[in-house]
C-alpha cells in the first residue's frame, strides 16, 4: 500500500540494521518525529544517541499523517484551566505554541523542503458548534493574548472553500500544515548530520532494567545509560507497564489526482487546511501538486479495511460531492495512539527508561516537543517534562486486554453522533 507521501518524498537512509554490540549514552526505540526529534536535540546537547527502527525511518504514523500542526493542546483551554487550574492550564498553551514554533524552527535552521504552509480553518458541521468556536476565539485573545484566530461566520466560508456543509468556522492563522513524511526525513536527514546512528530494520525485543541498559534486537545490541520509547501507537507489546494507558487507533488517508485549478479553489481557496467539529474528524488540505488529502475514518481494531480508497471517499463526498468523477490515485492507513483524557503520556521507568507517547492526534507538533522536552530533562533540567508527566492520566478500564470492548463502543457511540 504506497501512500502519496512515500511516492513524493525521497527516503533519508540510516546506517543499515544493527550488528553485533554498541555504546551510546542515549539509545531511543522508534524513528517517528518523537524518537528524531529527541536524537537531534540530545545531539545537539552532545550525547552520543543511536536510534533503532523495526521497519524504515517515518514507517509509522509521522510518515502516513494529515500534516496539521495545530497551537495548544489537543483538549482546549476551557477544559484544561477546569481539569488542572489556570496555571498549568497556561504551561500548557505556552508550550503548545512552543511546538509548532519549534516546528517552524527546525524546518527553517535545517533547510527542510516539506511544502510548509500557514493556516488551519476548523469547520463547524452542526449549528451548536458555532458558539463553541466563537467563545474559544474571545476566550484565547483576552486570557492568552492570542489574536491569531477569527471567527469566520458562514456567509464568509465562501471564501475558503465550495461547500454548504458547514455552519461557520474559526480560522487560526498562525497554526501551519505540511508534508509530514518530508518532514519527518528533513529530521533524520538532520539527526544523521549531528552524529545520531539511525539502525533501520532493528526492531527492540527487549531491554534490561539496569544502569547502563541492554537494548536487545534479532542481531545485536546497545548498551545506553538512558532508553527513551518513542514508539506510539505500534508500541504493542514492548513495555507493558505504559500499554494500559494508551489505545491504538487505525485512521486513513487518500489522494486525489491533482485537481484543475477550478477544482482546486473550490477545495481550498486560500490553500489553508482544514478540519471539521465531527468527533472522527475529517481533516484535509492541498498537496504541492494541487491533489486533495483528505483523511477521514478510523477503526479500533487490528488491520485495515481492504478498500481503503472507497472507505474514505464516501466521507469526501459528503462534503465535496463535487468530486465524484475525480480519480483516488493513492489511499493508506496509520495507527496513532490516543490517551483517556486525550492529553500526551510522559513519564519514567525506574530511574533511565523515558516514554512519550498517546499525543491523541495532535502529535506533529506535540511529538517534535517531546524530543526538546526529554534532551532537557536527560541534562538534569525536569521541570517542563514533568509538568506532562505529572499530569493526572488514567489507564483504560480493563487493562490492555478488556480495553478494545468498552473503548470501541464508546468510539462508535460518539461516531454515531456526528452523523445524527
Ligand atoms: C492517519 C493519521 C493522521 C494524523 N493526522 C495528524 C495531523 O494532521 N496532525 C497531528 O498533529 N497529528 C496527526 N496524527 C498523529 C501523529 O501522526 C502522531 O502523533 C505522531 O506522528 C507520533 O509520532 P511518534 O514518533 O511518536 O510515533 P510514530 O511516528 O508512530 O513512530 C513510532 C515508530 O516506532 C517504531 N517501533 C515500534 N516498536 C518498535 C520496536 N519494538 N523496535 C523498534 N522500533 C519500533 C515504529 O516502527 C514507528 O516507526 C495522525 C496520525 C495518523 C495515523
Amino acid at each position: 500500500m504506497q501512500s502519496y507521501y512515500t511516492a513524493s518524498t525521497a527516503a533519508v537512509t540510516g546506517s543499515g540494521t544493527l550488528q553485533g554490540d554498541q555504546n551510546a549514552d542515549i539509545c531511543i526505540i522508534g524513528a517517528g518525529y518523537t524518537g528524531l526529534s529527541s536524537a537531534l536535540h540530545l545531539a545537539e546537547r552532545g550525547y552520543s544517541v543511536i536510534v533503532l527502527e523495526a521497519e524504515t525511518i517515518g514507517h509509522g504514523a509521522s510518515g502516513r499523517n494529515g500534516g496539521h500542526v495545530g497551537n495548544g493542546q489537543r483538549k482546549d483551554q476551557n477544559y484544561l484551566e477546569k481539569q488542572f487550574g489556570e496555571d498549568i492550564a497556561r504551561l500548557l498553551w505556552d508550550m503548545g505554541l512552543e511546538a509548532v514554533d519549534t516546528v517552524k524552527q527546525l524546518i527553517n535552521s535545517h533547510g527542510i523542503d516539506c511544502d510548509l504552509k500557514q493556516g488551519i480553518l476548523h469547520l463547524a458541521h452542526k449549528k451548536k458548534y458555532c458558539g463553541d468556536l466563537q467563545h474559544e476565539v474571545t476566550h484565547l485573545r483576552d486570557r492568552y493574548s492570542f489574536d491569531s484566530m477569527r471567527y469566520v461566520p458562514a456567509t464568509e466560508l465562501n471564501q475558503f472553500l465550495d461547500v454548504d456543509a458547514y455552519y461557520g468556522g474559526l480560522l487560526d492563522s498562525a497554526s501551519l500544515h505540511l508534508h509530514p513524511l518530508k518532514y519527518c526525513m528533513g529530521l533524520a536527514a538532520a539527526a544523521l548530520k549531528a552524529g545520531v546512528k539511525i539502525y533501520e530494520h532493528s526492531r527492540v525485543t527487549g531491554y534490561t532494567q539496569a544502569s547502563p541498559s541492554v537494548v536487545s534486537t534479532a542481531s545485536g545490541r546497545v548498551s545506553a545509560r538512558e532508553v527513551v520509547l518513542a514508539c506510539n501507537g505500534y508500541i504493542d507489546k514492548l513495555e507493558p507497564k505504559i500499554n494500559g494507558y494508551i489505545m491504538p487507533i487505525n485512521n486513513f488517508v487518500i489522494a486525489t489526482e491533482p485537481l484543475s485549478d477550478d477544482l482546486a479553489a473550490a477545495v481550498s481557496r486560500q490553500d489553508t487546511a482544514m478540519q471539521d467539529t465531527r468527533f472522527v474528524i475529517n481533516y484535509w488540505k492541498l498537496s504541492g501538486d494541487n491533489r486533495l488529502i483528505f483523511g477521514g475514518g478510523e477503526n479500533y481494531r487490528r488491520g485495515f479495511p481492504a478498500d481503503i480508497k472507497s472507505f474514505v471517499r464516501k466521507y469526501m463526498l459528503q462534503i465535496y460531492p463535487q468530486l465524484q468523477s475525480t480519480t483516488i490515485d493513492y489511499g493508506w492507513g496509520g495507527t496513532l495512539a490516543i490517551t483517556l483524557n486525550r492529553l500526551p503520556h510522559f513519564g519514567r521507568i525506574g530511574t533511565n527508561i523515558w516514554h512519550m507517547h498517546g499525543y491523541s492526534g495532535h502529535g506533529v507538533p506535540t511529538a517534535t516537543f517531546a524530543g526538546k522536552l526529554i534532551a532537557e530533562a536527560i541534562s538534569g533540567k525536569l521541570e517542563r517534562f514533568d509538568t506532562i508527566a505529572n499530569l493526572p492520566t488514567m489507564k483504560f478500564p480493563g487493562g490492555t486486554l478488556l480495553r478494545w470492548p468498552g473503548m470501541v463502543a464508546g468510539m462508535l457511540y460518539f461516531a454515531l453522533r456526528d452523523r445524527i
